[in-house]
């Protein structure tokens, strides 16, 4: 039998490969990561944990707008201060994964990786060979095919601004172009979104949308719909984005147009791993076409939402596999998914729309918030929520727009994963008064 120098080595350290990766070398595998920039990939160091970091200051404003004349006196945020924060929480993650990572043995390759074959990646010229390899080499941000593209920036350079411009355009309309213009309207630019097609946000309720984009437009902030972007040109006055009858002066433009997945150059062509655009290919064991190298994470082909959580449920899912502890197909969970604007809308489970379409299978039941009376402890002026009933009267499905629309679907969660039924329910005991107890309130 051929010694291999690892029995799993993974290409990217990001959650997709560090919440598996940890546990798997602990119990006595040799493992190995490959990783070409911040350890913890994207989520700690250019995505969720940096996101929400930046938004805080942004809910606690408007919470402050609500309550206003309770609360009085001006509020505005400080961008640099924001920024300044945010390093200070954010900048040790990755060493803190590292040590994580260290502490279990895993060894850290530091470079790009790339398929020399089945068994065996080139780093920095060096070959490593492992019984398995799992490409979990997450997306990049895409970059619109016009003239002026370079002018443009991505989601992580939005991040990094130390001040905040007077003029922000946004293109896209997809969670990170909404989430940013509200950090930037929240911050004091003057914004403007422009969507391509007519809808944002699609996988979401459309009339809980309509409500957040009401909500950025009486805050100042202007959508363009269904404009294609041509070009971006550098002005007298700083940038113009035009398009057919668009003409928007900016200072500072946010391509939020999308995110594609990392595979190229990683030799898997010349390998056999199967790909197309919205990634790789693998089936219900997150095995590529290449039986003994697997993909977890953003860069895999799914319909599961490609966010942090489904990344360490593949993670851990392939660790379970790799220490031999189960042969079953992956068996996603209800995975829930949360846009951070202001309010927030969040679901989980069957869509509204789904069981709207089959009303033999399932009830609709919609709430107004404003009439629920822990929500006016803090003024909050739009909420909606909708849950979706099986006909056993079981909870399959719930979605909410509000600002703590995320702790709602939380609460709902393990409702609608385990299929509670009254006798479950009854023994769900929230603390109270809590954002949680009232997820059940409208019952
Ligand atoms: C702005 C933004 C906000 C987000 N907010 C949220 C949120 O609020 N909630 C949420 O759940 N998700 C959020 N996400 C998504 C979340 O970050 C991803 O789902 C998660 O990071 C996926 O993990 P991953 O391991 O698959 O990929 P990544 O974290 O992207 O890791 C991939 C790693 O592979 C490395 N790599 C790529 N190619 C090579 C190579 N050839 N050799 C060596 N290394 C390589 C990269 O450097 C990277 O470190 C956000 C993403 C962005 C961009």
């Amino acid at each position: 039998m051929t010694a291999f120098d690892y029995d799993v080595l993974y290409i990217g350290s990001g959650h997709g490969t560090f919440d598996g990766a940890i546990p798997l070398a602990a119990k006595g595998k040799k493992v190995a990561v490959v990783e070409q920039d911040l350890i913890g990939g994207t989520c700690p160091n250019r995505g969720c944990n940096a996101k929400i970091v930046l938004d805080s200051p942004v809910a606690l404003k408007r919470h402050l707008e609500e309550v206003h004349g309770i609360v009085t006196g001006d509020v505005a945020i400080n961008w640099a201060a924001n920024q300044e924060h945010k390093h200070e929480v954010i900048a040790g993650l990755p060493d803190f994964i590292q040590g994580l990572l260290d502490s279990s043995n895993v060894d850290i390759l530091f470079g790009r990786g790339t398929l020399v074959d089945n068994h065996t990646i080139k780093v920095n010229g060096e070959e490593k060979t492992a019984e398995n390899i799992v490409i979990s080499t997450g997306l990049q941000s895409n970059r619109l095919d016009i003239p002026g593209s370079d002018l443009a920036h991505d989601s992580e350079e939005f991040m990094n601004l130390s001040e905040m411009p007077a003029r922000v355009t946004v293109i896209g309309a997809g969670y990170i172009a909404m989430e940013f213009a509200t950090m930037a309207s929240a911050a004091g630019s003057e914004v403007t979104v422009i969507t391509h097609g007519d809808q944002a946000l699609r996988a979401y309720h459309q009339p809980y949308v309509e409500l957040i984009i009401s909500e950025l437009e009486s805050k100042g902030v202007k959508f363009v719909r269904g404009v294609e972007v041509e070009a971006i040109v550098g002005g007298a006055n700083g940038l113009v984005v035009r398009g057919a009858d668009l003409s928007v002066d900016t200072d500072w433009v946010l391509d939020a147009t999308g995110r594609n997945p990392n595979v190229a150059d990683l030799g898997l062509e010349e390998v056999g791993v199967k790909y197309n655009e919205k990634g790789i290919e693998v089936d219900d064991h997150l095995r590529t076409s290449v039986s003994n190298i697997y993909a977890s994470g953003d860069v895999i082909d799914k319909t599961q939402p490609k966010l942090t959580p489904t990344a360490i449920f593949e993670s851990t899912y392939l660790m379970h596999t790799f220490a031999g502890e189960t042969t079953d197909a992956i068996d996603y969970p209800v995975i829930p998914s949360v846009v951070f604007t202001s309010p927030r809308v969040a679901k989980a489970g069957i869509t509204v729309s789904e069981a709207q379409a089959n009303p033999d299978k399932y009830t609709v039941v919609e709430n107004d918030l404003s009439g629920d009376w822990y929500r006016q402890v803090d003024k909050e002026t739009v909420g909606k929520n909708t849950l979706i009933f099986d006909q056993d009267h079981k909870l399959v499905g719930a979605t909410e727009v509000s600002n703590k629309a995320e702790d709602v679907i939380n609460a709902l969660l393990p409702a609608i994963e385990f299929k509670f039924g009254a006798t479950e329910l009854e023994r769900m005991v929230y603390l109270f008064p809590s954002i949680a107890s009232q997820a059940w309130g409208q019952l």
